[in-house]
């Protein structure tokens, strides 16, 4: 998105990737296309939607963060323990 409104390029023809940062491999196995082949405009419209408003609500000091009260129950079924750094945290 930003290199596409930085540059100018349209975004079909950009190929973005997810990144398994979690893994302790890094080559191109850790990199996971966004969306599969027959992917419409209409797929990246509601990803730059989701992520516009992640944003807004991270950086809206309005909205008060904490993290999960009971990290015990929560962070270990959670997808984000390895970017939240709580994989340590056990039921
Ligand atoms: S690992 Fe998940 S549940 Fe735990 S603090 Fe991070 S986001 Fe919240």
């Amino acid at each position: 998105m930003l290199y596409s409104e930085y540059t100018g390029k349209a975004i079909r023809g950009l190929n973005a990737m997810f990144l398994l940062l979690g893994r302790s491999l890094i080559n191109r196995e850790i990199e996971l296309p966004l969306f599969d082949e027959n992917a419409g405009v209409e797929q990246y419209g509601l990803l730059k939607d989701l992520l516009l408003r992640l944003l807004a609500e991270i950086t809206d000091p309005a909205v008060p963060f904490t993290s999960a009260p009971d990290r015990k129950e929560a962070c270990p079924v959670c997808s984000y323990r390895y970017i939240c750094g709580t994989q340590w945290v056990v039921k």
